[in-house]
């Protein structure tokens, strides 16, 4: 189990994602818009951080901007959730400094694995825990 936060925007993709997290055991924090969520990574420290690209105000290159320039912040692995239609996309995010990237639409089959891969430490083994 890993503390994630999403940053979201889309009130139903934010959703769906706490939902899925939380479904696989992970506590699910979320941000409604980039200051928020940038609020919410400060006070919480999260283990991960989910974050759509299109935002208004602050969007997903600005808050990874300043995730990266706060030294607490800055090691956390920060993965892009965004609809990649083409490779030049795919390369400007990793460009920005994104750990990965996560393509809308959320297909709930794939992607709590997605998101274990970018976890740290794996997850503990089942039964691990008593
Ligand atoms: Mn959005």
């Amino acid at each position: 189990m890993a503390r994630i936060l999403v940053i979201e925007d889309n009130p139903e993709n934010l959703e769906l994602m706490r939902f899925l997290l939380q479904a696989f055991g992970h506590e699910a924090l979320v941000g409604r818009q980039g200051e928020e969520g940038l609020a919410v990574a400060q006070r919480e420290q999260p283990d991960l951080i989910i974050c759509d690209i299109h935002m208004p105000q602050l969007d997903g290159y600005g808050v990874l901007a300043r995730l990266r320039s706060d030294p607490v912040l800055r090691n956390i692995p920060c993965v892009a959730v965004t609809a990649l239609a083409m490779l030049g996309d795919r390369t400007k995010v990793l460009d920005a400094g994104f750990d990965g990237y996560i393509s809308k639409p959320i297909d709930p089959e794939k992607f709590t694995d997605e998101v274990a891969s970018y976890l740290k430490a794996p997850p503990a083994a089942p039964g691990a825990k008593k």
